[in-house]
């Protein structure tokens, strides 16, 4: 397959999910999650028309947008790091990102927007959730998650936009509809105080239909169009 018959492949999965949910196709986005593949393969996929590209890893991620500085493409690609993030790494993705889904600390946020160049328009979050509670896992326990975003929403340097969540590895589908669900949940609890919050960062290559019936936003896909990870 073509690159851009696998891009039309994932925007038909899209649609048929919007479609069995009764939600509109313009209600979620695709971002292409581009880790551990070279710039050219997300230029190709860009000439197909995709804009938004997701990363994990930063020095990856920073090695490419170097690389991509004086591209004709550079100023229609939308960098977003997906990833887990320590405090000194702050600096180089508020210099560089568009938006910022794996938040799950108020230190980084904070960092975040004292960091945030001052020519740039405030950086977009995405507070990351532990809907599976597992210890192991990033993202804010999700009885912490209504606190933590209000005072994220006052940071200067940022905008809120909403949550993200990375479910349990399973393929149990209750079990990750559950936790989709209770990532809307506090979605929704936090658009009742008032947030006005519009993005939700759920589902991947292998459910990203469920994560739509549950209220996704914006679903990540990698492996579906990039192919395996190596
Ligand atoms: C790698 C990754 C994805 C994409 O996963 P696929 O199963 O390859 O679609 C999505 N979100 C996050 C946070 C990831 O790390």
């Amino acid at each position: 397959m073509t690159q851009a018959e696998q891009l039309a492949g994932i925007q038909q999965r899209i649609a048929t999910a919007c479609g069995k949910a009764n939600r509109p196709l313009d209600s979620v986005t695709l971002l292409a999650v581009s880790k551990t593949f070279p710039l050219d393969r997300i230029l190709e996929f860009r000439a197909c028309g995709q804009t938004a590209f997701g990363e994990n890893y930063l020095q990856e991620s920073l090695d490419k947008i170097t690389q991509l500085a004086d591209h004709p493409d550079a100023p229609a690609i939308e960098w977003h790091f997906i990833g887990p993030i320590q405090s000194n790494k702050t600096k180089p993705i508020a210099d560089n990102f568009q938006w910022v889904h794996s938040v799950d600390r108020l230190k980084i946020a904070q960092r975040l927007s004292d960091q945030r160049p001052p020519h740039l328009p405030p950086l977009k979050l995405l507070i990351q959730i532990n809907t599976s509670g597992e210890a192991s896992k990033s993202g804010v326990n999700p009885d912490e998650a209504v606190a933590l975003c209000l005072a994220v929403s006052q940071l200067p340097n940022l905008k809120l936009h909403g949550l993200m969540t990375i479910p349990s590895n399973t393929d149990d589908m209750a079990q990750l509809k559950a936790e989709f669900l209770l990532c809307k949940s506090i979605f929704d609890a936090l658009n009742a105080q008032g947030l006005q919050l519009d993005t939700l960062s759920m589902g991947m290559s292998s459910d990203l239909e469920l994560a739509i019936e549950c209220g996704s936003t914006c679903v990540r896909v990698g492996s579906a169009l990039f192919g395996a990870r190596a």
